[in-house]
This record gives structure tokens, sequence and C-alpha cells, in this order.
């Protein structure tokens, strides 16, 4: 599967060729801050399977938690377009929103962080529903 996407002004670029291994939503709390509320879409993948294309994304990540994600974004117009965690080396995700197409990603199969949840959001039919991440 070939996926290209990029950020708003188009500073940044990427391809993803390879297969999705997970299509998810994850409602916790620094995915609401950092999606307006709604909690982050995403596609996991083999990092291998992603590359930039053009431009080089800026990075952020938490200081106070030395595994958390490392967020990575454009920096001319700020838009997240993909994180990548120490929890699952050689794995990353890319934010729904971020791909030429949000169509092909279907829906979400995976839904995390239903403990941080809020009454608003509505959770997928047919979801795997995890409180927290698996295994913590
Ligand atoms: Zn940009
Ligand atoms: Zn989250």
């Amino acid at each position: 599967m070939t996926l290209t996407g990029g950020c708003l002004c188009g500073a940044l670029r990427f391809e993803i060729d390879g297969p999705v291994r997970m299509r998810g939503l994850c409602l916790c709390r620094t995915c609401q801050k950092v999606s307006g509320g709604a909690g982050n879409l995403f596609v996991g993948l083999e990092a291998a399977a992603f590359r930039y294309t053009r431009g080089e994304p800026r990075r952020f990540a938490r200081a106070d938690a030395s595994d958390a994600p490392a967020r990575e974004f454009c920096a001319e117009c700020g838009v997240h377009v993909a994180s990548r965690s120490p929890k699952a080396p050689g794995g990353l995700i890319v934010k729904v929103g971020a791909l030429d197409d949000p169509g092909a990603f279907g829906k979400a199969d995976m839904v995390f962080w239903t403990q941080e949840k809020q009454a608003f959001h509505h959770l997928p039919e047919d979801a795997t529903i995890f409180e927290r991440l698996p295994g913590r």
C-alpha cells in the first residue's frame, strides 16, 4: 500500500510504502490537546515503510518522562504528521489528517485511553477498546 501526505503548507511531505498495521484512535488528554479535543486518529506502521520526501520535521517530546513519544511536526506551519515512541521501537504512527487521502483510513479498529474519554466522544462500532495502552 502506498500512501502520501504532508503538512498544511507543503514544506513537509512523506510517503508510506508498506502495510498499515493498525488503524487507531487515541483519546488521551495529550491527544486531546494536540488534536483540538476530538482525539487522534492514526495509522500504525513499521518505521521502515515511512520516509520524508520533502523537508525535515521538528521534534518534540515531553522532558518529564524519559519514555515519552516524540511528535514530528512542520517547523513552518506547525502541523503534526507523525509520532515515534521509545516503547515501540521500529514503529511509528502517522496522523490520518496528514494523509492526502484520509478516506483511505476507513475507520479505527482500536481505541486507546477511554479512561480519559470525554462525554462528547463517540466510539467507533466494532472497535477493540482499551482503557489505557495495552500492557500498562
Ligand atoms: Zn508545513
Ligand atoms: Zn493519545
